[in-house]
């Protein structure tokens, strides 16, 4: 396997750079070739404009997207995009390492995306999606470091949830691009944790990358569920469960496998929201937003949940309705 690592710390000795350096030694261990593109050693410009070209299509009016599809068809990519975008096609996975900024990529690797994804050669016409460059085949994970710890970003923090930060990176260029996104790989706030911890997440990075080609992807919608680029041809309802009995001693057993198949839910794209109130509450509710074909799927759907027996499901289909 082809494994292409986009890297954006500008200090080598940086906690984020040994992540990236880890990686690619566990890879070539295992046999794999790695691309590495660091973007600071290589000087990587960010900056897009008439430089991504060697070809002119309009010298009047700058058009990136038709620039790109003039530079696809005459050859005429700039030697530093030809070659970002020649790895990206050769490769079968690609990591994204960098330390989270202002909740998102360094400019560098924004800049990256923003030239190297190129309309027409990357992506555009019937190649988005599940069609794109990706061919929903190879796969990508993100690699990063952050200030802050988990807490501050699980989604009752005071930052957004994690999840939401990244989804312009997993969404947006990952998964439009039809490459299959992994669950990221976090190191949280490793200039605040001890030798000891960060050697932890260096043995917990080896698991992950041993594990890149079997992970199960993060399963987000296939433009074929939008037809004409329309609404989603799937159904959203929000489940209100209750408890039909107090929690006993099997009740609880059950907890692990439940959380489990919750997560697996959510990864399958399924789940699409969740929250509960206080597992001791007599009155305790949980609230799921899912996604699903018809009342059937749906119904199959919670009854993979192993507490589904215990359980009351009050089931309302939600009417779709423009973002507030
Ligand atoms: P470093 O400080 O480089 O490394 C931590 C420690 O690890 C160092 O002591 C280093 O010596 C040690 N180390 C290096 N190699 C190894 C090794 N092989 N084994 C063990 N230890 C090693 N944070 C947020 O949470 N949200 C934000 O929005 C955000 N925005 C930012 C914006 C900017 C412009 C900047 C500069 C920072 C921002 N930060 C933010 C903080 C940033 O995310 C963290 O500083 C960064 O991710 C920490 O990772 P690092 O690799 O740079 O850590």
């Amino acid at each position: 396997m082809k494994v292409l690592i986009v890297h954006a710390h500008h200090e080598p000795n940086s906690f984020c750079s040994a992540l990236s350096q880890h990686a690619k030694a566990e890879l070539e261990k295992n046999g794999h070739t790695v691309i590495f593109s660091d973007l600071y050693a290589l000087k990587f410009d960010p900056v897009s404009d008439r430089r991504n070209f060697t070809t002119t299509k309009d010298s009047n009016y700058l058009k990136q997207q038709q620039e790109e599809m003039n530079a696809t068809a005459n050859n005429g990519f700039a030697p530093d995009l030809e070659s970002e975008i020649q790895k990206l096609e050769q490769c079968d996975a690609v990591l994204f390492s960098f330390p989270l900024w202002w909740f998102g990529m360094p400019a560098i690797l924004k800049g990256w995306c923003d030239r190297v994804l190129a309309m027409g050669r990357v992506y555009g016409g019937a190649k988005l999606y599940e069609n794109g460059i990706g061919q929903s085949k190879k796969r990508a994970m993100i690699i990063m470091t952050t200030g802050g710890g988990p807490g501050a970003y699980d989604g009752w923090g005071m930052n957004p949830a994690m999840q939401n930060l990244l989804q312009p990176i997993q969404h947006g260029v990952f998964w439009f691009n039809g490459i299959l996104p992994l669950e990221p790989f976090i190191a949280w706030s490793p200039a605040r944790i001890s030798a000891e911890e960060r050697e932890q997440f260096l043995s917990q990075l080896t698991v992950r990358i041993n594990s890149l080609l079997e992970e199960q992807p993060i399963k987000l919608p296939p433009l074929a569920d939008f037809p004409n680029f329309g609404s989603d041809s799937k159904s959203r309802y929000q489940v209100v469960i209750s408890r039909k009995s107090p929690v006993d001693e099997k009740y609880k057993s059950l907890i692990p496998a439940e959380s489990q198949v919750m997560k697996e839910l959510k990864r399958e794209g399924l789940l699409l929201d969740f929250d509960m109130s206080d597992s001791d509450d007599p009155e305790w509710r949980a609230f799921l937003k899912m996604r699903a074909s018809d009342d059937g799927e749906l119904k199959k759907q919670l009854d993979r949940l192993p507490l589904a027996p215990y359980l009351h499901f009050d089931i309302t289909k939600i009417k779709p309705v423009p973002a507030l």
